[in-house]
Order: C-alpha cells, then sequence, then structure tokens
C-alpha cells in the first residue's frame, strides 16, 4: 500500500475550499482498492492515531483536514466498476470524480442528476457531504441517487447497505441498536448533521454523515437518459423584488422540465463584470434558468418565458440565451465562474470562508430574503448573495476587511441562521457542518440533538478516531465535557 510521511507531500492534501489553515498530518495512505483501505484503518487503530478522509478537497467546511492523526485519500480508489445503460446505474469507487463520471456516461446517452458543480470533487465526498447541484431543484440532492454503498467501520467490519435495509435490521454489524436520534429535521434540502428519522433506511445515516462513522468504499448510483437538448436564459432586472416575484411565478407553473433557477445579486455581477462586460450596468439582479426542451415544449418554450419575463417588468430582449450548444457552453462557464470567484477573494484576503448555506421553506423565502437585505444594508460589510433560489436556498458571502468587520460578520451570519432556524430551516443545506459551523448546527438540534449524534458516532467510532472534529468538536465527545 502506499503509504507516505514526506511532509512535502502531505502538504499538497492541506487545503480546501474552506482557507481553514493549520492542518497537519504525521503522514498519508493512498489504498489503490478497498482492502488496503480496510488494512490502514486496522494500522492507524492499532496505533492509536486519529485518520481524516479526503476526496477531491473541494469541499467548503474543512471537513477533509486534518489536525494531527494520518490521512487517507481516495485518489486512487477511482475505478468505474461497473456501467449498466440498460438498467441504467453505475458502481463506482469513491475517488470518481464528477468528470470522470460525466465523461464515462456521455458515450452511453446517460447522466448522473444531481450535478453539483464543482466536477473535480469526488462522488465519495458527494455522497458524505449529501451534496447538491443547481439541478437540485428537479432532480433533489446525491441522498436521491444512492441506491448502495460499501462501508469500512472502524471496527474493520465491511457493511454492504442496499437502500430499503431498514436501519437496526438484525444481522446488523453488532447486536446493539443504532441510537436513533429523535429530533425533527427541516423539511428543506438539507445536509446538516446525521439524518435521523425512525425506521429510516440504514443508507441514509451514511449519506451526509461527513465521513465520520465509517470510509464510503464503493457507491452504486441511479442514472438517467441524457437530456437531448436543454435551453438556458440569463434574465437581467432593475430590482431584486422583480427577479424574485419572477422565479415565485415561474414555480408556480410547476413546470416539471425546469432543472434550475439560480439568482445572482448586484454585487455578484459587479464581480463578474471585468469578465462580462455585456452585463447591462443597470442590473440590480439575475436570474439564470434551464430547462430541458421536449417535444411537448418544443414550439412554446421562448413564448412561455417571454410571457413570464414580461409579468415581472423584464424582456427576453435583454436576456442572455443558451439555444445553441456553444452559447450554453459559456452560459455554463459564467455559472461556475461565481463560486470560483469567490473562493478566490476569500484566499487572496487571507479568509476562512464566511457563507450562509441556509434554506427556509417555500412560503417562508420572502420573509428570509428580507431579513438578509435589511441586515446587510444596515452596516458596511461587503457581501455577495447568490444561489439556488429554486430551493429556497441562497448563499450570502460576507468579506470582512479588519477584525471589527469581522466580527461583525461573524455576529450578522449567527443572526440570518437563527432566523432560518425560527423559520423552520436547515442550517446547511449542501454544504455540510465540518469543522466551521458546529454552532450553528447547536441552532438547529440544541445540545439534546448533538448529544443524540454523538451516540450514534460512539456506535461506530467508540474512540473518535474517524473525521474528528467534523459535525460536532471532539471536545463534545467527552462526557465530563458534554452538555
Ligand atoms: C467552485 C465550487 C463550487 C461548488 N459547488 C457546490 C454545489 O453546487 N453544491 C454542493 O453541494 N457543493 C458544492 N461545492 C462544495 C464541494 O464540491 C462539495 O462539498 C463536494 O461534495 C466535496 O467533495 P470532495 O470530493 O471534494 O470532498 P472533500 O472536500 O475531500 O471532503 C468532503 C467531506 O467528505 C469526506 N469524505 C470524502 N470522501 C469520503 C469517503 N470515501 N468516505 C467517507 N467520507 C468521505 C471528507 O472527510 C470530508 O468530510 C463547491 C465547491 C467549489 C470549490
Amino acid at each position: 500500500m502506499i503509504k507516505k510521511t514526506d511532509q512535502a507531500i502531505i502538504h499538497g492534501f492541506l487545503e480546501d475550499s474552506s482557507n481553514l489553515t493549520g492542518a497537519h498530518a504525521d503522514g498519508i495512505y493512498l489504498p489503490e482498492n478497498p482492502v488496503e483501505g480496510k488494512e490502514a484503518v486496522k494500522e492507524i487503530g492499532q496505533n492509536k492515531s486519529s485518520l481524516t478522509i479526503v476526496g477531491g478537497a473541494t469541499g467548503t467546511t474543512g471537513g477533509c483536514l486534518p489536525f494531527g492523526g494520518w490521512l487517507l485519500s481516495t485518489q486512487k480508489l477511482n475505478r468505474i466498476i461497473t456501467l449498466d445503460d440498460k438498467q441504467m446505474f453505475a458502481v463506482v469507487e469513491p475517488g470518481v470524480t464528477l468528470n470522470d463520471i460525466e465523461a464515462a456516461l456521455k458515450p452511453l446517452g446517460l447522466f448522473y442528476p444531481p450535478d453539483p458543480t464543482e466536477k473535480t470533487a469526488t462522488i465519495g465526498g458527494n455522497v458524505a457531504t449529501n451534496a447538491s447541484g443547481s439541478r437540485g431543484y428537479r432532480f433533489g440532492a446525491t441522498r436521491n441517487w444512492v441506491r448502495r454503498l460499501k462501508v469500512v467501520l472502524t471496527s474493520g467490519e465491511v457493511l454492504d447497505i442496499p437502500r430499503g435495509l431498514k436501519i437496526n435490521t438484525k444481522a446488523l454489524h453488532s447486536s446493539s441498536l443504532i441510537p436513533i436520534p429523535h429530533y425533527q429535521m427541516p423539511k428543506t434540502k438539507n445536509a446538516a448533521g446525521y439524518f435521523a428519522k425512525q425506521d429510516m433506511d440504514l443508507i441514509d445515516l451514511f449519506i451526509g454523515a461527513e465521513g465520520t462513522l465509517g470510509i464510503v468504499t464503493e457507491i452504486e448510483i441511479a442514472l438517467l437518459p441524457i437530456m437531448k437538448e436543454t435551453f438556458d436564459l440569463v434574465s437581467f432586472f432593475a430590482s431584486e423584488g422583480q427577479a424574485v416575484a419572477f422565479v415565485f411565478a415561474a414555480k408556480r407553473e410547476k413546470d416539471k422540465t425546469i432543472n434550475f433557477f439560480e439568482y445572482f445579486d448586484a454585487n455578484t455581477l459587479q464581480m463578474l463584470k471585468n469578465n462580462y462586460p455585456h452585463i447591462p450596468n443597470n442590473a440590480q439582479a439575475a436570474v439564470y434558468v434551464e430547462q430541458e426542451i421536449t417535444a411537448a415544449n418544443k414550439n412554446n418554450y421562448l413564448d412561455f418565458w417571454a410571457q413570464l419575463l414580461e409579468q415581472s417588468q423584464a424582456s427576453l430582449d435583454n436576456c442572455w440565451l443558451g439555444i445553441a450548444p456553444n452559447q450554453r457552453i459559456e452560459l455554463e462557464k459564467f455559472r461556475h465562474a461565481i463560486p470560483e470567484h469567490i473562493n478566490e477573494l476569500f484566499k487572496q484576503n487571507h479568509l476562512v470562508k464566511m457563507a450562509t448555506d441556509l434554506a427556509v421553506p417555500a412560503d417562508k423565502f420572502r420573509e428570509m430574503f428580507n431579513f438578509y437585505n435589511s441586515q446587510l444594508t444596515t452596516n458596511q460589510l461587503f457581501y455577495i448573495k447568490f444561489g439556488h433560489i429554486g430551493e429556497n436556498h441562497l448563499h450570502v458571502n460576507l468579506l470582512p476587511k479588519t477584525k471589527e468587520q469581522k466580527q461583525q460578520a461573524d455576529d450578522l451570519i449567527m443572526r440570518f441562521v437563527k432566523k432560518a432556524v425560527s423559520l423552520n430551516g436547515t442550517v446547511s443545506a449542501e454544504h455540510g457542518i465540518g469543522k466551521i459551523k458546529h454552532q450553528y448546527l447547536k441552532e438547529l438540534y440544541g445540545a439534546s440533538g448533538i448529544k443524540e449524534m454523538i451516540e450514534v458516532k460512539k456506535h461506530f467510532d467508540p474512540t473518535f478516531f474517524l473525521n474528528r472534529n467534523n459535525i460536532f468538536p471532539s471536545s463534545a465527545f467527552r462526557p465530563a465535557q458534554a452538555d
């Protein structure tokens, strides 16, 4: 098995998109097959060290960053084991990237629907964070598309878990029951803490567990026939209210061919203006929509959007249209440029990423949106507000310039978190809690909810060996210090 202790090599694995600094590790394992993964777990366990799993290191919450102990990279667990175009599923190892999956599926006329934006992310990382992309509006998060998982537990035992296998089914890994937490999860898209529901499928506990319960070594995903034709539209609005009204009017149509609605505020557009000078000067907001073109809507989709735009005092004439493939590719690049630019801004300013990942129920979105604006306009902090408005989920990124502003930004994010929780929303809709959002999770589920999660953790990992500090701080694990 490949095992390295050269710090120059390890250094290359100590950064993700959170900008969290100070990560360090004694060494790194790069297993080339699941058996080697299991051996690594055994070896590290025997040495009483700890283990952090790293996939593509594109996470935004520091989940893959070690603060001591050993790293296990899934980089070489990168085989596509099965591609079944008849039954439309694939079996892959966790280190396969979304780019690789897309490239393998395209010639077969298939695609993997969740499509989180960053294609260098691995499928293992997506499962661990229950990632969802813009197309989550139509297709939901990773969870919806995972049909089976193989997981190596810290005991060395390997679980093969098909969807449908209920939690606490007899003949599972141990005779004691998994203590399912009692909290109510938000009824929004959600990646905050352990999935918990009485009579749940066991697989759901591992999806979104941020690698704290086991190492995912094999994943079966469901696929769909590729969309033959899509239409992309970026529409610009003179006010944010008009943009939001446009999205809500379009959503009311309940058109099942719409893949996503993405929102960009004036600062997002300003940030991109150097690279995209044809962004209209007076635009205060933009909405990016993607729709599948089918035999049923082929002749009227442009009229459909023209009408909706007119109702919101906008016009198709001022929009960017993606009809031809090259136009769509350009628009896709435009969308991807947004998180990339933002991450770069944080990096340049040596700041740990300060961004919300809050989603609220649809009927509470306007209240949340107005709350963002009322709070953001009363201080001097630079902010960028963008994201998955179709799922009532925006990212507010704050870029403080001074120590005082940093404190203001922390306070402001906490206010947003509390507001979202009061509206029955989630504190993390897609990025997970990682190492930087523990206190938000506590707002959602309280100290008692965190305690219940720790009981689940203890069940699978009694020595707190795996992915320490993800989801809850390791200090919370010690009974003496528990709340
Ligand atoms: C430009 C950009 C755009 C992004 N857009 C989106 C988006 O639209 N939607 C979205 O959800 N996210 C988005 N992200 C965040 C990121 O891509 C996702 O969180 C992704 O799921 C992380 O995958 P990864 O392979 O990079 O995982 P890593 O960052 O390496 O790890 C993430 C977590 O998964 C754990 N993990 C990794 N592999 C395994 C495994 N095999 N078993 C158990 N645990 C494991 C790690 O320990 C860590 O806790 C974006 C990031 C960037 C940089």
